[in-house]
């Protein structure tokens, strides 16, 4: 029999890259080759977001152009696998003949059967659970690929916050945490083979081991950072994403002792006032997030911390976004991934009557996303004529013999550099900023 090929393309969040990699392992554990040309795959595997509806609307376009080469010559096969496939499910293969294999992200485990299976014998396979605590997961070890130095874990699944404009709840399900020990050995084994720097995933990582509970001795994210970060080799600890309500002391205390833990923090704040926090059911109010904020860099002087931030949810007033607007101005965030509100079917924020026009969520955009740049670049400018550890970690996209990094703080640098020395940490002197990155000079 010929060899089959297949291709993956990722929509969406890290946990997808590492849903990705172990797609990518489990396929060629069966035998298939990766291609990167999606055409000449015999199935291309889409790993699909939910989060906001323009992430839907590009896979539906790119779905869309299948249709002359599946009339032609049945391929390529498409698996839809991600929170889309879990939420339009099987409306997919009715209007698209060449989607295949359908299956939410807690059906992993079903997929490359599937897809072998479909390839072989032609069949549809349609894979869900509507038990939200089932799932059927793959046992593979992630295949970094982009980037050999640098891989994901993910620690936990699903979520059990509502926040009430998310879907992700209702996609991926229950929060389930990893063993330790499982984790432990993925991490080993990926140090082993060469990875300098491990970022562990979750919805929520800081409420890591809560479902331990009546099972084993109180075992929680603390403690797994902590055993994580203790690993012979491992250069660099990241994590993301953390919830405010539970981003705990102890946490803080493991990393204030420094070491491979990076000094960086992703803290979602999503409004600035307490109303539209409420109603987001955040479960915190702007002067609790201000503290944690205060907390954090009182344990960490060096910290970096970046946040999420939603425009234009249902009911918020103009007095309620310029309470975003100045959370934003007092706390000095270095990066906020900021987006207007983008309603999602099932949620209950999607079914309320008061939602704020397109037009005056971009506007609002427009206006904290100038705000934020300013910001940014104040902070990357005072950082010009300092010197950094930076991890050169692959070839910048711009410019020739440009390597790109980051500092422990989660900065990008752009270094001048040889290939040889991706993978190393380099004293770097920041000779020049923007907003978005810095660039600097090997020492
Ligand atoms: S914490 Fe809230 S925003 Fe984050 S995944 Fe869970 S429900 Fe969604």
């Amino acid at each position: 029999m010929s060899e089959k090929l297949f291709s993956i393309k990722v929509f969406g969040c890290q946990m997808n890259v590492y849903d990705a990699g172990r797609l990518r392992a489990a396929m060629s554990e069966r035998g298939w080759r990766e291609t990167e040309n999606i055409d000449e795959s015999d199935c291309a595997i889409f790993v699909t977001c939910s989060v906001r509806d323009k992430a839907e609307q590009k896979v539906l376009s790119e779905l869309g152009r299948f249709k002359a080469s599946w009339e032609r010559n049945k391929r390529p096969r498409i698996a839809m696998i991600g929170c889309m496939a879990e939420r339009v499910g099987a409306e997919l293969p009715k209007k698209f003949p060449w989607v295949r294999v359908v299956a939410g992200p807690r059906q992993l485990g079903a997929v490359p059967d599937a897809i072998v299976d479909s390839c072989e014998n032609g069949g549809l396979h349609i894979i869900s659970n509507e038990d939200p605590n089932a799932r059927c997961d793959l046992s593979c070890a992630t295949a970094p690929h982009d980037n050999p130095h640098k891989a994901y874990i993910t620690i936990a699944h699903g979520c059990d916050q509502f926040c009430s404009y998310c879907i992700v709840p209702y996609v991926r399900g229950r929060f389930i945490s990893r063993s330790p020990d499982e984790i432990l050995v993925e991490a080993e084994r990926l140090v082993k083979g060469g990875v300098k720097e491990i970022t562990l995933l979750g919805q929520n990582v800081n409420t890591y081991g809560r479902d331990f509970d009546g099972v084993r001795s109180p075992y929680r994210f603390a403690d797994l950072l902590r055993d994580v970060s203790s690993i012979k080799n491992l250069l660099r600890l990241r994590f993301t994403t953390s919830h405010p309500v539970d981003f705990s002391d102890d946490i803080l205390d493991v990393m204030s002792r420094g070491g491979n833990i990076c000094p960086s923090v992703n803290l979602p704040v999503q409004a600035g006032s307490d109303k539209v926090l409420r109603e987001m059911n955040r479960r915190y109010t702007r002067a609790e997030y201000l503290a944690l904020i205060g907390r954090i860099r009182d344990a960490l002087p060096e910290v970096s911390i970046t946040t999420d931030l939603i425009v234009g949810f249902p009911g918020e007033n103009e007095d309620e976004f310029e309470e975003s607007v100045s959370l934003f101005e007092e706390v000095r965030f270095d990066l906020a991934h900021t987006a207007a509100y983008s309603p999602r079917e099932g949620t209950p924020a999607a079914a309320r009557e008061d939602q704020i026009p397109g037009r005056e969520r971009a506007r609002r955009l427009v206006r904290i996303n100038e705000i934020q740049t300013n910001i940014s670049r104040e902070i990357n400018r005072s950082m010009e004529g300092r010197i950094f550890e930076v991890m050169l970690d692959e070839a910048a996209q711009k410019g020739e013999c440009l390597l790109q990094g980051r500092t422990a703080t989660d900065k990008v640098v752009l270094v001048k550099a040889p290939q040889e020395m991706s993978g190393s940490i380099c004293n770097v002197r920041v000779t020049s900023s923007s907003p978005w990155c810095l660039e600097g000079e090997l020492l």
